[in-house]
């Protein structure tokens, strides 16, 4: 049986795992990300007496995801200053000679529900996290979205509430979704961590009202068939009814589908126990045999 090699690159830590072409996860482990070589020496050390056929990459960002480009699998304008202008791909192949994809760490979740979860046999799909910052994956067609660069879909510019006064946390944009949505903006915005605020209905309401305006904006543009939130804001499952409730009340009955008149199975939380970005991986490992352009 074939062995693939997935690594799910982070800020914080760096995943790494072997699986089978069906998505199963045989072993996994966690680097913590440090500076980029011995990262990326232990990295390959995990991957060394595997016998991987290849490798999938799905990595924080942003990253150069074009190929072709001199700077292909380079980290690009990232705050993590020491991973800025590091070319992690050209850094792995140095060290592991196996056919090698890589991808955004959001387009890895997208991928891996869209072959192992919910949105298997769907053409278009898309996956929205809402952790620390928010990211947003995009497949169409069953490719992911890349363009230019990579859609930076968390820094879509949302109307603010009357009734917010906080200034947003992004130092881009005031009025951005990861700005006013992300994990860090809930803490910064309540003083308390999003997770202590499980009981406080104003909370999710002014969340939900954000998240459905960003939906809306997609549904518009892409038009996916679904929508998968993850990310650990999402853990907070009252948000659920009220996106969806919310994202209805938006869109005010000016789209009619099937798949909007079932808002349940439309909008959903991702459904591989946040295993979805390393089943991504795999996913990218299987391109990356198959030399996928
Ligand atoms: P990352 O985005 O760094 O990969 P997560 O998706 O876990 O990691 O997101 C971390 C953010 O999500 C933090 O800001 C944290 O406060 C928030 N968070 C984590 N768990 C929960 C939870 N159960 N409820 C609400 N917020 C959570
Ligand atoms: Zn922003």
């Amino acid at each position: 049986m074939k062995i693939y090699g997935a690594l799910e690159a982070g800020g914080t830590k760096m995943v790494c795992a072997t699986g089978l072409a069906d998505g199963t996860i045989l072993e996994q482990t966690s680097i913590p990300t440090t500076t980029p070589d011995d990262t990326v020496e232990k990295i390959a050390d995990f991957f060394s007496d595997k016998g991987i056929v290849s490798l999938g990459i799905a990595t924080f960002g942003p990253v150069d995801v074009k190929k072709g480009s001199p700077t292909y699998g380079c980290i690009l304008n990232t705050p993590k200053l020491a991973w800025q202008n590091y070319n992690l791909l050209s850094a792995l192949k140095k060290r592991i000679s196996v056919p090698m994809e890589i991808d955004t760490d959001v387009n890895g979740s997208c991928l891996g529900e869209l072959t192992f979860g919910c949105a298997k046999g769907l053409d278009s799909v898309i996956y929205i996290t809402i952790g620390t910052g928010v990211g947003v994956g995009i497949a169409i067609n069953g490719k992911l979205m890349h363009g230019m660069l990579h859609p930076e879909a968390g820094h879509i510019l949302l109307n603010k509430h009357p009734d917010d006064p906080y200034p947003g946390k992004c130092p881009f944009h005031p009025n951005c979704m990861e700005g006013l949505c992300a994990g860090p903006a809930i803490e910064e915005r309540y003083g308390k961590p999003a997770f202590e605020l499980s009981d406080r209905q104003d909370v999710w309401e002014l969340e939900a009202y954000y998240i459905a305006q960003a939906i809306v904006d997609f549904v518009c543009t892409l038009s996916p068939r679904k929508v998968i939130l993850g990310g650990g804001v999402m853990h907070q499952e009252q948000l659920f009814p009220l996106i969806r409730k919310k994202t209805k009340e938006l869109l005010n009955g000016y789209i009619e589908t099937a798949e909007l008149a079932d808002m349940e199975n439309y909008i959903v939380p991702a459904s591989l126990h946040d295993d979805q970005g390393i089943m991504g991986a795999v996913q990218l490992a299987k391109w990356a045999e198959n030399g996928a352009d």
